[in-house]
């Protein structure tokens, strides 16, 4: 299958999803992960008209920023505070805040070059060694606390649900992470807008929908 027959399938599929579970299509963003992809293969995307990119390295959105017009990247991997400085100006939104220390950082550097980063709260939703994010309970008091930096606005929560070639077994994850997500959103609270809910991988989007 062409990349355009890919896409119109997973459209297709996450239209289906979203009327099984009363929601709009228009409420449920794609994001193009191109971790690893290559510049001629992006643009096949990017003109479809899917130009929110997704990368998990700060050094690969460095390398293709330049390249790509028109492209709004978001960093869904571990960001490291002593790179935040490379992609303060470059990216829309940051998926992997999980401490204070990096969000400090972020807000510093956006400081400096006049601007405000939306970002998102993970969190390691499975208490798993290896993945980064804050344990659930912890992320309430963590978006508190990022949502009193001066150049951070806080948009959502997301979380890297485990690997299971059943996806249908990641479902008790999600409803965790959404009702955390509806619990925070429904206090108000300060510069916390909660709008995205990123958990979705290709082999879970239905489930996560
Ligand atoms: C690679 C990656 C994805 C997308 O995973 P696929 O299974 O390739 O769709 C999602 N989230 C993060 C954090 C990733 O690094």
């Amino acid at each position: 299958m062409s990349i355009a027959e890919n896409i119109a399938e997973i459209n297709k599929k996450i239209t289906a999803a979203a009327e099984k579970s009363g929601r709009k299509r228009e409420d449920i963003l794609l994001l193009a992960v191109t971790k690893t992809i290559d510049i001629p293969r992006i643009k096949e995307v990017t003109e479809l008209g899917y130009t929110e990119l997704g990368e998990n390295k700060v050094q690969e959105i460095m390398s293709k920023y330049d390249e790509l017009d028109g492209v709004q990247w978001h960093l869904i991997g571990h960001l490291q505070t002593n790179k935040v400085k490379y992609i303060a100006d470059k990216v829309k939104m940051i998926h992997s805040v999980d401490s204070l220390k990096l969000g400090t950082e972020i807000s510093k550097r956006c400081g400096q070059c006049g601007r405000i980063m939306d970002i998102l709260v993970e969190i390691n939703i499975a208490g798993e060694e290896a993945k980064h994010g804050v344990p659930l309970d912890m992320a309430e008091k963590l978006a508190c606390e990022l949502a009193k930096l001066e150049n951070i606005r806080v948009r959502g929560l997301m979380t890297v649900a485990p690997y299971d070639p059943e996806p249908e077994n990641n479902r008790k994850y999600f409803k965790n992470m959404y009702k955390l997500f509806i619990d925070i959103k429904s206090k108000r609270y300060d510069n916390i807008n909660m709008e995205y809910l990123s958990m979705g991988m290709t082999n879970d989007y239905e489930a996560q929908i």
